[in-house]
């Protein structure tokens, strides 16, 4: 996990040494030489962890947060949950796991999630490899010696044979770009860094900015406690359902008994989910065949409900609309004044192609007394002052102030720490025109440094428990043959580079997604790259280019003895 880019401080910034001192009893050693050094201690760098010891390499791992869970150790705003069924978000590594671990609920809270990772962590003794609270600045590479020194904000120096980035692809929140942050007198929130204590906001005037995931899931919860609730909407997004519910004992029952299958099929999928794929285009059928299978999409109360009732969606534009109008008018027949359903309708980008949204009850809370939703992109913020906002044309008095304004996807977290690579040349400079990697896996000029679900992979685009365990098994069998041939470095040839970034933007253009201005494109952030950083091509054809390579003596990559 990284920290803001913003200089500003929110209400709950905790001291980047805080588990130094709050854990004294659980600090290891850090040693000076290593094999691997992990960065980030999320789902991703708790499985590297145990595969590493598993083929017996040594590792050290820094952690920025006071405590293990990346994502999930950051965002704990109230109504957090993974959209993702608690079902297929957990590991399948270890079928024992598996079957001890029962969830409570079809989508997973927070703080399940959190335990859920406490709980694999010390049932593996991960934590001994962690230190907390310690920041990893730079990474440089050294081509005599093929290893890396890594600095930490806490003056450690660690040599290592390998770097494996497990930083997350959404854990470098970003502020919104309007001045005056700091002159606000009272306390504001990021839903990326939210206090651990929680935030009563019982009788108090709240703004919050921005309407994507943890804004839709947190607001109809802050409408219920606030006194008032006025949410800033630049761009509103499509979200659907969530039906969440208890998980059903006798269900969950059946599908513990039938894991490795349900499990197998995820792997070989398109988003890292079971689904059966649609195989007709909604435009060969009729209005009341779409009517129908859109209707089952929105009660199914999942992600591809929708996406995947006909096969088109995602790359023809006239199919998209016939979901995108279904979703429209399911919004307007649940917001009661005909104005802010209008408003709360998306219409500048197809369904889908912004990471859509689950949720419980947050188009039922602007009918709320207690609840006002401001169009900023008709009256953009402009400035924040001492106590509120000001649009161009309207001034707001507020008592907090919530965030819920996103991250720097994907590169943001990688581009942190200072890293480079042969020659001196920093990731920062090579990636200044967009992310370059083969496979997402590693970036030519960087030798013995790898990604989890970095740009190039399908990542975000996925479960991402299932990307990150392909990426971590992966990996870690890299490292294992590079110790049995007595390889000392390993890095992708820039011809393959090139060839894999020209197959992910292709599989990019083929579908709908640049048409949107979304984070996937880097367009939330200002001068960001406009690419598309995910490969799309689905996980199950991402898994075979993957062990492709590796079937034919890592093609594409140098080995250098
Ligand atoms: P996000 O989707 O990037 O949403 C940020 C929101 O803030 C957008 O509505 C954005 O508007 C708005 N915004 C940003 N800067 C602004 C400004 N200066 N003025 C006005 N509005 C501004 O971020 P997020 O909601 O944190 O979600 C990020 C991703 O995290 C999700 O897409 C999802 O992948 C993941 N996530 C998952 C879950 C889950 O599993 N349940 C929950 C939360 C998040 P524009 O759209 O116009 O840029």
């Amino acid at each position: 996990m990284t920290d803001s880019p913003s200089t500003a401080t929110p209400a709950n910034a905790a001291p980047a040494n805080a588990a130094n001192a709050a854990n004294a009893a659980d600090v290891h050693p850090v040693a000076d030489t290593v094999d691997v050094v992990v960065v980030g201690a999320g789902f991703a760098g708790l499985y590297m962890v145990h595969r590493l010891r598993q083929s017996g390499f040594s590792v050290q791992v820094f952690e920025a947060g006071t405590d293990l869970g990346g994502t999930w150790y950051w965002n704990r705003y109230p109504g957090a949950r993974c959209d993702v069924e608690s079902i297929n978000y957990s590991y399948s590594f270890d079928k024992d796991l598996e079957q001890e671990w029962t969830w409570s609920e079809r989508y997973a809270t927070q703080p399940e999630i959190l335990r859920y990772a406490n709980h694999v962590a010390d049932r593996f003794g991960l934590r001994s490899a962690i230190r907390f609270g310690t920041r990893v600045t730079r990474a440089l590479y050294d081509d005599t010696t093929k290893r890396w020194a890594i600095d930490t904000d806490q003056g450690d120096r660690v040599s290592a044979q390998f770097c494996v980035m497990a930083v997350g692809c959404l854990s470098t929140s970003k502020t919104p770009e309007v001045p005056g942050i700091e002159t606000f007198q009272g306390p504001w929130y990021h839903t990326g860094h939210w206090p651990h204590e929680g935030v009563d906001f019982t009788g108090k005037r709240v703004g919050i900015i921005g309407t994507g995931s943890s804004a839709i899931q947190s607001i109809p919860i802050i409408a219920q406690q606030a006194a008032h609730l006025t949410v800033f909407q630049r761009t509103p997004n499509f979200s659907m359902p969530a039906k969440n519910a208890p998980l059903d004992e006798e269900q969950y029952a059946q599908l513990k008994a039938i894991y490795p299958e349900w499990r197998e099929q995820a792997r070989t999928s398109g988003f890292g989910v079971p689904n059966e794929l649609p195989e007709r285009s909604a435009l060969e059928v009729d209005a009341e065949d779409r009517s129908k299978r859109y209707e089952d999409g929105w009660e199914a109360g999942s992600l591809v409900g929708m996406l995947l009732a006909y096969n088109d969606l995602l790359v023809d534009k006239a199919a998209n609309d016939t979901a995108a109008e279904f979703v429209r008018q399911k919004i307007k027949s649940i917001v009661k004044d005909p104005a802010v359903a209008e408003l709360l309708a998306p219409k500048n980008h197809p369904l889908g192609t912004k990471r859509p949204c689950l949720d419980t009850g947050y188009y039922d809370t602007f009918n709320r007394d207690n609840v006002r939703l401001v169009d900023v992109l008709a009256s953009p913020i402009a400035e924040i002052m001492p106590h509120g906002l000001r649009t161009v044309d309207e001034d707001f008095e507020f008592d907090a102030l919530v965030f819920a304004t996103g991250f720097d996807a994907m590169t943001g977290p990688l581009l942190g720490p200072d890293i480079r690579g042969r020659h001196g040349v920093s990731l920062r400079e090579k990636w200044a025109a967009g992310p370059r990697t083969y496979l997402g896996l590693a970036s030519e000029g960087f030798p013995n440094l790898f990604m989890i679900t970095g740009p190039g992979s399908p990542s975000v685009m996925s479960n991402m428990m299932i990307s990150i365990e392909q990426h971590v098994e992966w990996v870690s069998d890299c490292m294992a043959y590079a110790r049995d041939h007595q390889v000392a470095a390993i890095e992708p040839t820039r011809d393959a580079e090139d060839a894999w970034v020209e197959h992910v933007n292709e599989a990019a253009n083929a579908t709908l997604y640049p048409s949107a201005n979304s984070w996937y494109m880097g367009a939330n952030v200002p001068g960001k790259p406009r690419v598309f950083m995910p490969y799309i091509g689905g996980v199950g054809v991402y898994r075979e280019e993957c062990d492709d390579v590796v079937a034919n003596g890592y093609k594409g990559f140098v080995l250098t003895s």
